[in-house]
Formats: C-alpha cells, sequence, structure tokens
C-alpha cells in the first residue's frame, strides 16, 4: 500500500490535486462513501483511480460507455496501472483472461458495463475477489427524469447489501439539485459525503444566435471560430434528427470542412471509425445525435455547436460541456428559433408518457428556453440553474454584446387580438406566417381569399417587420402567452394570454442583435509560448502524433497538450527534469524519456 500523494505524483506525474480532489481521495481511502458533483475536465477520474491504488483490492468502475472502456483501459495501462474492463464486445477468451486476472488479484481497476455487473454471473465473480470500492460513473443515468435514463442503473442500489463493507463513489456532471437528491437515494448512498464542485466553465464562451439560415450560419460559425492558429479544430456538432446530421454534416464536406455524421442508425464499424478519427485526427468535425460524446475525454475540443433546441439545460451544459476539458478557450455556440419552439411544444404534447411525465419535460423545455430568451449573462443563468450563484462573465453573447430590450406589451395585444378575432369571427386559427402577414398588412392570395384584409387589426403591426414578427412570436410562444397546436401548429391563447389582453401584465421583448460582432479571444493553446517555444510545441506534436499512431492510440493518451506546452517552455535536458514536468510519471518516463528527450535536444529553431 503506498499513500495518495506518492501514487499522484509517481503514477500519474501530478504535483497537486486539484479542487475537492483531495478530500474525495482521502475520504474514499479511509472507506467512507461519496457523491461526487463536478463538471467535465474536473478531474473526476482521479478521486476513484488513486483510492482504487491505494486501497488493497480491485476497484470496480461501472460505466455505461462501453465504446470508451478499451481507451480508458489503454491510457491507465500507459501509466503503468493494472486495468481491465469486461464488456459485451470481447471475445470470450479475453473475458476469460480478464477473469483469472481479477480472481488472482492482479488487478488495480476493472470497468465493468451496468448491465454486465447485474448477471448473477458477474456477481459471482466478484464475490471470488477482493474489491477496493465502487466508482459509479455518469450516475445521474439512475434519475428516471433525466435525459439519460439506463434502467441497469436502478440495480446498482443492491451493492450497498451484497458488499456493505466497500466504500462507494458515485460521480456525475450533472447537478441540479433534483438529480443530486434523485442519485443519493437510489443509489442508497445515504451516508456519504457529498462534494460539490463549481460548476463554472470560465473558458467556454457561450454564444445562442436566432436562427435564419442554420447551415450557412453554422459554416460561418466554423470558419471564424473553428480555427486554431490557421488549423481547424476539432469540434462536435449536434442536431436532433439522424436526416438533418446526414445533411449538414455533407453539406461541411461539400464547403471543405472535414466533417462526419455520427447517430445511432450507422453501422456499429463506420461508428466506431468516426469515434476514432475524431480521437485520433486533428480538425475533425463530428455532427451527431446527442449519442455522441457522453465520457468521450478528448481534451482539445475548441468548439461545440447547437443547430437544434436541446430538450433541457442539463442537456445543454453536458453537450457543451465537452468543450474545452483542457482549459484553452473554447465556445459554444447554438442556433435557435421559432420552428424549434413549436416543434419541440408539439412533441411534448403529443408524447406518450403520463402527465406527470410531460410536465416534467414541459419543465426542461421552459428552463432552455429562458436561457435561450434571456438579455442578463448566459453563465450566469445557467450556473442559477445549478443552484450557483456568480456575477456576469463578460464572456458569453449578453455580456459582450448585450441585446436591446424593448415593451412587447401592444405587440402581444394586437397579435393575441388578431387570433382572438379569427376565432370569433372564422371559426379559425392560424400558424405564425399568416398571422404575421395580417399584422405587417400584406397582400397575399391567402389573405384577399379570405377576407383577412377587412380585420380590424390588419396592418396595424408596423412595430417590426417580419424578421422581428417572427422574433417576438418565438419569445411569446417560449414564455407561454400563446401555444401552438396540432400537427400544423396553429397558434392559440393560453391561460397567460388574458392577462395581457387585458393589460395587466406586460411584455418584454428581446432584440436579436442584428449582427454579433463578438470576435472571442485567442482559442490558441501554443499562444501563451514564445516564439521559438512554440516551434518547439509544433515538433513534440509532430512527434507525439507519430508515436501515438505507431502505438494505435490516441494523441493525448500519449502527452496531453499542457505537457507538451511545460515541455517546450521548460526544455528539460536531464531525465529528473523531465520527472518534474507535469503529467510525467515513473511509467511515461520510461516509455518515452529518452525519447522526448533526443526530440527537444534535435529541434532547431527555423
Ligand atoms: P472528468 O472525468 O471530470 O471530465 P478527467 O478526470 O478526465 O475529468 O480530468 C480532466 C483532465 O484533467 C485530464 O486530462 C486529467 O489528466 C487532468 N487532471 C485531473 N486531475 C489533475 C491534477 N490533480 N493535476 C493535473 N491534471 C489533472
Ligand atoms: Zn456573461
Amino acid at each position: 500500500m503506498s499513500d495518495m500523494w506518492h501514487v499522484l505524483e509517481s503514477t500519474f506525474g501530478y504535483e497537486s490535486f486539484r479542487g475537492d480532489q483531495e478530500q474525495i481521495v482521502g475520504h474514499v481511502v479511509g472507506g467512507g462513501d461519496a457523491v461526487v458533483l463536478m463538471p467535465t475536465g474536473g478531474g473526476k477520474s482521479l478521486c476513484y483511480q488513486i483510492p482504487a491504488l491505494v486501497r488493497e483490492g480491485c476497484g470496480v468502475v461501472v460505466s455505461p460507455l462501453i465504446a470508451l472502456m478499451a481507451d480508458q483501459v489503454a491510457a491507465l495501462r500507459e501509466l503503468g496501472v493494472r486495468a481491465a474492463y469486461l464488456n459485451s464486445t470481447q471475445m470470450p477468451e479475453q473475458r476469460a483472461e480478464v477473469e483469472a486476472a481479477y480472481r488472482s488479484g492482479e488487478l488495480d481497476l476493472l470497468y465493468v458495463a451496468p448491465e454486465r455487473l447485474n448477471t448473477p454471473g458477474t456477481r459471482a465473480l466478484l464475490q471470488q475477489g477482493r474489491i477496493s470500492l465502487f466508482a459509479i460513473d455518469e450516475a445521474h443515468c439512475v434519475s428516471q427524469w433525466g435525459h439519460d435514463f439506463r434502467p441497469d442503473y436502478l440495480m446498482l442500489g443492491e451493492l450497498a447489501d451484497l458488499w456493505p463493507e466497500v466504500p462507494r463513489i458515485a460521480l456525475t456532471a450533472t447537478a441540479t439539485a433534483r438529480t443530486h437528491a434523485e442519485l443519493t437515494e437510489r443509489l442508497r448512498l445515504d451516508d456519504a459525503r457529498h462534494f460539490v464542485a463549481d460548476f463554472d466553465r470560465p473558458n467556454i464562451t457561450y454564444r445562442i444566435v436566432s436562427k435564419s439560415e442554420p447551415r450557412k450560419q453554422l459554416l460561418d460559425f466554423i470558419r471564424t471560430d473553428g480555427v486554431v492558429d490557421g488549423r481547424p479544430a476539432t469540434g462536435i456538432v449536434y442536431a436532433l434528427s439522424r436526416a438533418s446530421v446526414e445533411k449538414t454534416a455533407e453539406f461541411l464536406r461539400s464547403k471543405g470542412i472535414d466533417a462526419m455524421p455520427y447517430h445511432a442508425g450507422l453501422d456499429r464499424a463506420v461508428r466506431q471509425d468516426t469515434l476514432e478519427r475524431f480521437l485520433r485526427a486533428d480538425g475533425v468535425v463530428v455532427v451527431a445525435t446527442i449519442a455522441f460524446g457522453m465520457g468521450i475525454d478528448k481534451p482539445d475540443v475548441r468548439f461545440v455547436a447547437h443547430i437544434d433546441l436541446p430538450k433541457s439545460v442539463e442537456g445543454y451544459y453536458q453537450e457543451t460541456g465537452r468543450a474545452g476539458r483542457d482549459g484553452a478557450p473554447s465556445v459554444a455556440w447554438m442556433t435557435y428559433g421559432l420552428a424549434d419552439v413549436m416543434q419541440q411544444r408539439r412533441l411534448i404534447d403529443q408524447s406518450d408518457g403520463d402527465a406527470n411525465h410531460r410536465r416534467v419535460q414541459q419543465q426542461h423545455l421552459d428552463a432552455m428556453l429562458a436561457l435561450c430568451e434571456t438579455v442578463d449573462c448566459r453563465r450566469t443563468q445557467l450556473l442559477r440553474y445549478f443552484g450557483q450563484e456568480s456575477t456576469a462573465c463578460n464572456n458569453c453573447d449578453t455580456c459582450l454584446n448585450p441585446p436591446e430590450t424593448t415593451d412587447g406589451t401592444v405587440a402581444a395585444q394586437k397579435l393575441l387580438s388578431t387570433i382572438v378575432r379569427l376565432d370569433r369571427e372564422y371559426r379559425q386559427a392560424f400558424g405564425a406566417g399568416h398571422l404575421i402577414d395580417i399584422l405587417r398588412g400584406a397582400d397575399t392570395a391567402r389573405i384577399r381569399e379570405q377576407g383577412h384584409n377587412r380585420l380590424s387589426t390588419y396592418g396595424i403591426g408596423t412595430e417590426f417587420d417580419a424578421a422581428g414578427w417572427r422574433g417576438a412570436v418565438r419569445q411569446f410562444v417560449a414564455t407561454g402567452i400563446i401555444a401552438p397546436q396540432g400537427d400544423y401548429g396553429v397558434l392559440t391563447l393560453t391561460e397567460k394570454s388574458w392577462p395581457v389582453l387585458r393589460g395587466e401584465t406586460s411584455v418584454m421583448l428581446r432584440l436579436d442583435p442584428v449582427k454579433a460582432v463578438t470576435r472571442r479571444r485567442s482559442t490558441s493553446t501554443a499562444d501563451e509560448l514564445p516564439e521559438p517555444d512554440r516551434g518547439l510545441f509544433e515538433h513534440l506534436r509532430a512527434w507525439r502524433k507519430a508515436e501515438a499512431s505507431r502505438r494505435g492510440v490516441p494523441p493525448y493518451v500519449v502527452f496531453n497538450d499542457a505537457t507538451l506546452r511545460e515541455l517546450a517552455g521548460r526544455r528539460p535536458v536531464t531525465a529528473d527534469q523531465l520527472r518534474s514536468v507535469s503529467g510525467i510519471g515513473d511509467a511515461k518516463l520510461e516509455q518515452y524519456g529518452d525519447d522526448v528527450l533526443a526530440t527537444i535536444a534535435a529541434f532547431e529553431p527555423a
């Protein structure tokens, strides 16, 4: 048994713990249960990896991400940790080998998929060895009303009965009070100590723009913000449907972007290839449904874009959190419009869940819409959702380019009374386009045929142009003053309409900035380095790339950017100097030390 600081140093090559890591590790090493809420990139893995190495026996890690287990285990083996995994992708011989290693006490860490852990066979196996701890990763998956529910997680509460002596640590980056309470209860972590980290991701710039031509807007965004030091950066684009994923990827490719589609309808082998390229190559943009990315710990994703509205703030936070895990400046960008709101309101209305389920979905959507329509700092709003207070960040679009607001009460009344009149006089309801035509006094065939130019509200909506009205209607739907109904999304009144019509409540409108002028700070990871060091950084990157492909692992498994940056800045010439660089522990020193020193010695500035 070695102590936790020694493991931190010698195995992981880090000088100090970060944030709550030290307390968490100490608590679990001492045999206590823990619930850890920490944002993506916060360093959750060390919280169970170090206790597993310090305590006697094998740490069992439950993770739903079987596609990533092989990489996680490979990265640990690089550090000299005796790690293995059990999941459905293995051949029987491989599995038998892992099982034998476990029985004979030759493993420090064993990753297991939850469905596997629930089988009698696996439980019997685990009884035949010594378990140092259980780590339940992505613990929010146990929450039924959350966005990533996995039925297999419900059984994990039983671990408390089966192994009462073994400490359990549950970890997640999803942090609402509700999820927190639910996972504590369902995983039976009543006596656990709770560690809730700061959820801010200061290096992520948040931007939400109003949707006009989404693909073109996306392309413009990628061409300006998806470039670092003149090289295309790695990014993820999220869309809701498979069709939209395919079309968007194709569009980006036709414009010269190295984009690849990813969704559950694609062949397993194709998906695996895409994931591999994303992890290993530079500058790949994956266009994906939300199925992509959970647990992917590629540290240098420079942007996450949403071209459809996420269903919840939790989902948005998790997805955008996949950007910038290395701490370098990154962007979360989204385009969103009336059609998104209409579509999601309709989907919820037509979903087969019970009334309670629909109400929960409705609340999720309302919170998401409030974030989109806010005129205050987006980060403040996002963090408040997770129960954390903060001040304006100066690193989001509303801080950098504050939107104007206007009193929209009269405009809302005009629209609402048009809906009332159409209902009373014609017994009909219409969608946004036609209502806007009436208000703006358009002379369309439909208006003439229907005689709608005789309505008293015809042509009175002079305060906005057509785009302005669409923005206003979007906000009215977002705040529930009107609601879409049926397959065609005709707009109807709600109980919130009447106080507005009677002049009892007023309505504020956000005026969408005409053209966002925010250019974000430089995103280069090499930028902080002076010129000659930057050259060496690139030189080391090239070496890392060759080394990674020779070994068949992602580059960050060899060394991460932070380590390369430190190497370039300090230019070590001896093994001792090398050993003091963050991220270089005993195993890495032995494996790469000579090569790295030779690579640095051979570097000649241009
Ligand atoms: P999470 O699982 O919370 O998203 P990870 O465990 O993947 O985060 O850690 C994110 C990054 O931070 C990784 O590259 C990891 O090596 C690094 N890291 C974690 N803890 C430390 C530490 N104490 N010192 C230096 N780097 C750390
Ligand atoms: Zn802000």
